[in-house]
């Protein structure tokens, strides 16, 4: 349902919690924000407190984006979770979504978990929820649970006992599981008056019409399946539609033979953690949904799918044949796995991811390039009489377009860079991946130097173009064909031909296939490069295939070893401009734009703030600072 009224529900409540999270935050605290109710909430506190730490957590699934993208209001949901410094899902499976989702639909990349943001990197992970497992392991031992487990005895007799427990809702499967214990008890006669199912429904949401419609569905199942099954003395399911003290549930976990969960969908689901818990003897026999988180780490239970009512049916009879050896075997390493990861750890692993994720952004901010520093280069850059600066393109002075032809210099960049070089005591030059025709047409009537092709031609000043290396091009022939089958499979790609390397672009392409695509390609030509002597080039949505000789650290060695510099400053935004920074010495000023590691000293976020630092280098000569 598409509602816009409900969506304006929805995002006022969200602006009345962030009202009282801000009223109640102090510095220093963690906010950590709960759930689907509440995903515009980070990013609205993020606006009023921006250095506050804002952690999320999802308790269910999230869906793929082929079901998200059909949401209207997907952006805006989009942008309220990536307000937070971290979010955290229950499984793998919803990280992927939910990246594949923030890739496609904002066009955010991200690195090992790592979203890169305009301001700010933030992670995502998975982090299973854990249960409080020793509260359940020794409940056995408590008196009001020993009380409990005689009453349910006592009613239910020797006979074998099924135990299902959630709340009442659409999402748990609780009809399919009534048809499942339907066709079994069909199917295997012999279990009548042998076994009890006992089923606590938990109300909830029971004022909404679908819940309402829910419950009268499962009353009326229960009523027909002990109808056709009872005999006297004997009701095959024994229904609670309430909710069960602590040691009422404990003692329910503790004498169940089997539990039987299976939902449709669910995020995590406790209920199969409690029961594997509170098995003191290790025996007891789980059937789980596939369609569960905990199924992630609850594999060794009988994997049922809660749609394949035949499948559960069949269950149900290996559970109950299956031999105490087998049961405690499987148990053993399901109890192993849920004492360590309990929710001590669960909670305490979340705090310290986010705690360094918020060192990582103190690390990356560090290097951002501030007001005082910004004037300490300008004081420098006034101060010196031979200066070097070298700028990268691309990413640097322009943002990208969809393909390189588009990205032409506008007049302001003109305007600058000419002022730049203009000014005897500057060396200018362009460091660009760019051919040379390339380069000559956008900077040809300017007095700099330019190097194209990642370094493989060079132009000084006053001079032509020269090869910095004599380079063989042969090999193109060979990887030429392997990059143009993956352009086939891959639209919004192109391959684009440069004198000694071929760049596959992929800025138009599906982001979530090329990143696929990138990764495969790159898997076939690591070989054949290999043995090439050709290196290979990840920069901004483009993998170039080069060779290894020439880069932009040896042409800009070529003009630092000219020696005799005041000031050398070098800005850049890729993996080739690492090169040059590196080359560079110790006290030159190195400037990456964007976030993300890098050998430079100090990093920009955007083209505007490099255009503002140029210019305000420009202006350092003829005003007073
Ligand atoms: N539970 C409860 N009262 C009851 C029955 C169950 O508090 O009468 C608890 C149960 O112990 C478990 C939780 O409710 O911790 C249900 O969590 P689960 O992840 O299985 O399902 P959810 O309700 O979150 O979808």
């Amino acid at each position: 349902e598409y509602d816009n009224r409900l969506w304006r529900v929805y995002e006022r409540v969200n602006e009345k919690f962030a009202d009282a999270v801000i009223d109640l935050a102090r510095p220093g605290d963690i906010i950590w924000i709960h759930d689907y109710q509440l995903m515009l909430l980070p990013a609205l506190i993020r606006d009023r407190l921006p250095t506050a730490h804002i952690a999320y957590f999802h308790h269910i699934p999230f869906p793929s984006f082929e079901l998200f993208r059909t949401l209207p209001w997907k952006r805006a949901l989009l942008d309220g979770l990536l307000g937070a410094d971290l979010i955290g899902f229950h499984t793998y499976d919803y990280v992927r979504h939910f990246m594949s989702s923030v890739r496609r639909i904002t066009g955010f990349e991200h690195h090992l978990g790592n979203v890169l943001l305009p301001d700010r990197v933030m992670k995502v992970d998975a982090f299973p929820m854990g249960i409080d497992y020793d509260r359940f392991f020794t409940a056995n031992t408590l008196p009001a649970v020993r009380k409990e487990k005689t009453k349910i005895r006592k009613t239910v007799g020797r006979r074998k006992i099924i135990l299902s427990i959630d709340r009442l809702d659409y999402s748990k499967g609780i009809p399919e599981r009534l048809m499942a214990f339907d066709l079994f008890l069909d199917r295997y006669p012999e279990f009548k008056n042998q076994v009890t199912l006992i089923m606590v429904a938990v109300p909830s949401r029971s004022r909404l019409g679908s819940y309402k419609e829910l419950k009268r569905n499962v009353d009326e199942l229960v009523g027909q399946i002990n109808g056709k099954h009872a005999s006297l003395g004997w009701s095959p399911i024994w229904y609670l539609y309430r909710s069960v003290s602590f040691p009422m549930l404990a003692a329910l976990y503790a004498v169940a033979d089997i539990a039987l969960v299976n939902p449709l969908r669910d995020g995590m689901n406790l209920v199969a953690k409690e029961f594997v818990a509170s098995r003191s003897d290790q025996t007891g026999v789980l059937i789980l949904s596939e369609m569960a988180g905990a199924e992630k780490e609850l594999g060794e239970a009988l994997v049922v799918n809660p749609h394949d009512v035949d499948e559960v049916a069949e269950a149900i009879a290996t559970a109950l044949e299956m031999p105490p050896a087998e049961q405690m075997q499987r148990n053993r390493v399901m109890q192993g796995r849920l004492r360590r990861y309990n929710v001590l750890r669960w909670a305490n692993h979340f705090r310290d991811e986010l705690y360094a994720i918020k060192k990582t952004q103190a690390e990356l901010h560090g290097k951002r390039l501030a007001a005082d520093t910004r004037n300490k280069i300008c004081a420098e850059y006034r101060e010196s009489r031979r200066r070097l600066i070298m700028l990268d393109y691309d990413g640097t002075l322009t943002t990208f377009a969809s393909t390189p032809d588009q990205a032409v210099p506008d007049e302001e960049i003109l305007n600058l860079l000419s002022l730049l070089a203009n000014d005897p005591k500057n060396e200018l030059v362009i460091v660009s991946g760019r051919d040379r025709e390339s380069l000559e047409r956008m900077f040809g009537g300017l007095p700099i130097g330019m190097v194209s092709d990642h370094g493989v031609w060079i132009k000084e000043k006053d001079g032509a173009w020269r090869m910095f290396e004599q380079l063989d091009d042969t090999w193109k022939a060979e990887i030429r064909p392997v990059m143009e089958q993956f352009v086939d499979r891959t639209p919004g790609t192109f391959v684009e031909e440069k004198d000694f390397s071929l760049a596959f672009h992929y800025r138009k392409a599906d982001a979530e296939l090329a990143a696929i695509r990138v990764s495969e390609l790159i898997d076939n030509l690591v070989a054949m490069t290999a043995a090439l002597n050709l290196g290979i080039l990840e920069g901004n949505k483009v993998v170039e295939i080069k060779n290894t000789q020439t880069n932009k650290g040896q042409t800009a060695g070529l003009f630092t070893r000219r020696g005799g510099w005041n000031f050398i400053m070098a800005i850049g935004d890729d993996w080739t401009d690492e090169d040059m920074f590196s080359v560079l010495p110790a006290d030159a000023f190195t400037i990456k734009v964007g976030l993300g590691p890098s050998k430079a000293h100090f990093c920009l976020e955007s083209v505007t703030e490099v255009r503002a630092l140029l210019k305000q280098l420009t202006e350092a000569c003829v005003c007073p600072a």
